[in-house]
């Protein structure tokens, strides 16, 4: 029996202008399954990830999440409809937060589920204090970003997009902003996410938090994927040059 994968995308292709910033990449992600996209700074990892809910619409290629096609060509009107049902499946975690200033933790956590799954105040209440609690951050819950650690914004951020019960999570870069004292509180999140087999694709310049998390590591450079497996296989021995040059930076 085959099984449908849990992501898949397809002859992914992007261009600004003349600068081809992805050449045909082919990805799969299992159910359950972590997977860290590394390499170079300019090597299209955001691209790719942000194609994956058409946030950075692909030039040419396909996404499904569970066999259903998420870069859909449609009329405005149903694409909107797809495009909203779909990212509500797919949470996602900045390098910046991102995090509304001008609304308390609370009203953050709240904001999405109200708005687009109509919840009602109560529930929704409940609901950011259960991902709260899950972070660590319910004692916050009242405050406004701006009172917060960059460490304890990140959290409340991932609450966020939890609060969606997303079934796929994607991470950009999310501790990279982090002062080094900070970093280790978000990878915990993390962690204990990935102990909850949430399936998530996690952009990091962290070759340990990556070797020690994720099932796959992918390593990209110039748009393609270069090399792909396991995190004992492609750290200890990459087969490729590029992967080498790279990797040697992080010894
Ligand atoms: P990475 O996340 O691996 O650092 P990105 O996906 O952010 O790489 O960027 C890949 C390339 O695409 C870079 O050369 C970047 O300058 C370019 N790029 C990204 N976004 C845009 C954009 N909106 N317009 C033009 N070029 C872009
Ligand atoms: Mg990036």
């Amino acid at each position: 029996m085959t099984q449908t994968p849990f992501v898949e995308i397809r002859h992914a292709q992007k261009s600004y202008g003349t600068l081809e910033v992805l050449r045909d990449v082919n990805l799969t992600v299992n159910r359950g399954e972590i997977v860290a996209i590394i390499g170079p700074s300019g090597s299209g990892k955001s691209t790719l990830l942000r194609a994956i809910n058409d946030l950075d619409p692909l030039s040419a290629g396909e996404v499904l999440l569970e066999g259903v096609q998420v870069n859909k060509t449609l009329p405005p009107r149903a694409y909107e409809a797809h495009i909203n049902e779909m990212r509500q499946h797919i949470g996602m975690v900045f390098q910046h937060f991102n995090l509304f200033p001008h609304l308390t933790v609370r009203q953050n956590v709240t904001m999405a589920p109200k708005l687009l799954k109509r919840l009602g105040e109560a529930e929704a209440n409940r609901l950011a204090e259960e991902q709260l609690a899950h972070v660590g951050m319910l004692e916050r819950i009242d405050y406004y970003p701006s009172q917060l650690s960059g460490g304890q914004k990140q959290r409340v951020a991932i609450a966020r997009a939890l609060a969606m019960k997303p079934k796929l999570m994607l991470f950009d870069e999310a501790t990279s902003a982090l002062d080094p004292e900070l970093v280790e509180e978000v990878n915990q999140v993390m962690k204990r996410l990935a102990e909850e087999h949430m399936t998530m694709i996690i952009v990091t310049h962290e070759m340990d938090f990556a070797a020690s998390v994720c099932d796959r590591v992918i390593f990209m450079d110039g748009g393609v994927v270069v090399e792909e497996g396991p995190p004992s296989v492609v750290f200890r021995t990459p087969t490729q040059e590029r992967t080498r040059n790279f990797l040697r930076k992080y010894l």
